[in-house]
């Protein structure tokens, strides 16, 4: 297995994109043209049988995989939250799994999410994390910036003492072409407030996240 850890942006730095900017749609139509241009150009024959619904249903299963540019973490999240008087200790939830697809090569990203916030009086609903998660990862991605808005999202919203974000992914570009590795994984972290300054925390986070 191949590890690459980085850090990246905390909260603040990174501007996530909401769904209000979104550039005008083509239509069904010619999204379906697209398709039937890029089956000639892998060199087959969008007019044979096994072809003719294929633009169709590629069409459609787009809709679906990117449905994130149609979701704003601000919706999921809301602006209000359960509070939990006396308990401020770290709440992590662990191997998240997701999809998305890669903005360089529009090809399959596979990876497990393991997300942490140090509570600062409300705490989020667990199923709120996952839905997050899923908001961004049904968009074009690259690793580094998903984990990053993820931790962003949390920290603007739930404003905790700190937001832990670690993705470990595959990435389809990397094994199917290319270099071809398969196998390896890529490992990005975000830490945003006591997780980004307090050394034990991090390591805390770390340990939790990492002990199966
Ligand atoms: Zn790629």
């Amino acid at each position: 297995m191949d590890a690459i850890v980085k850090n990246f942006p905390a909260a603040g730095q990174e501007q996530v994109k909401d769904k209000a900017q979104q550039p005008v749609r083509p239509t069904q139509q010619e999204a379906e043209e697209a398709v039937r241009t890029l089956l000639r150009w892998a060199g087959d024959d969008p007019a044979r049988e096994g072809l003719l619904d294929t633009p169709t249903r590629v069409a459609k299963a787009y809709r679906e995989l990117f449905a994130g540019y149609e979701q704003s973490y601000q919706e999921v999240l809301g602006r209000t939250f359960e509070e939990m008087s006396g308990f401020d200790d770290i709440v992590l939830v662990r191997d998240i799994p997701f999809f998305s697809h890669c903005e360089h090569h529009m090809l399959p990203i596979k990876g497990m999410a393991t997300v942490a916030y140090l509570p600062n009086g409300p705490v989020l609903g667990l199923s709120k994390i996952a839905r997050v998660i899923e908001i961004f990862g049904r968009r074009l991605q690259t690793q580094e910036n998903m984990t990053a808005q993820i931790a962003n999202a949390i920290q603007d919203t739930l404003k905790p003492r700190g937001v832990a974000v670690l993705i470990e992914a595959e990435h389809m570009c990397m094994e199917m072409r290319g270099v071809q590795k398969q196998g390896s994984r890529t490992l990005t972290t975000t830490f945003t407030g006591e997780f980004k300054t307090n050394a034990t925390e991090q390591a805390r986070f770390f340990t939790l996240a990492r002990n199966r």
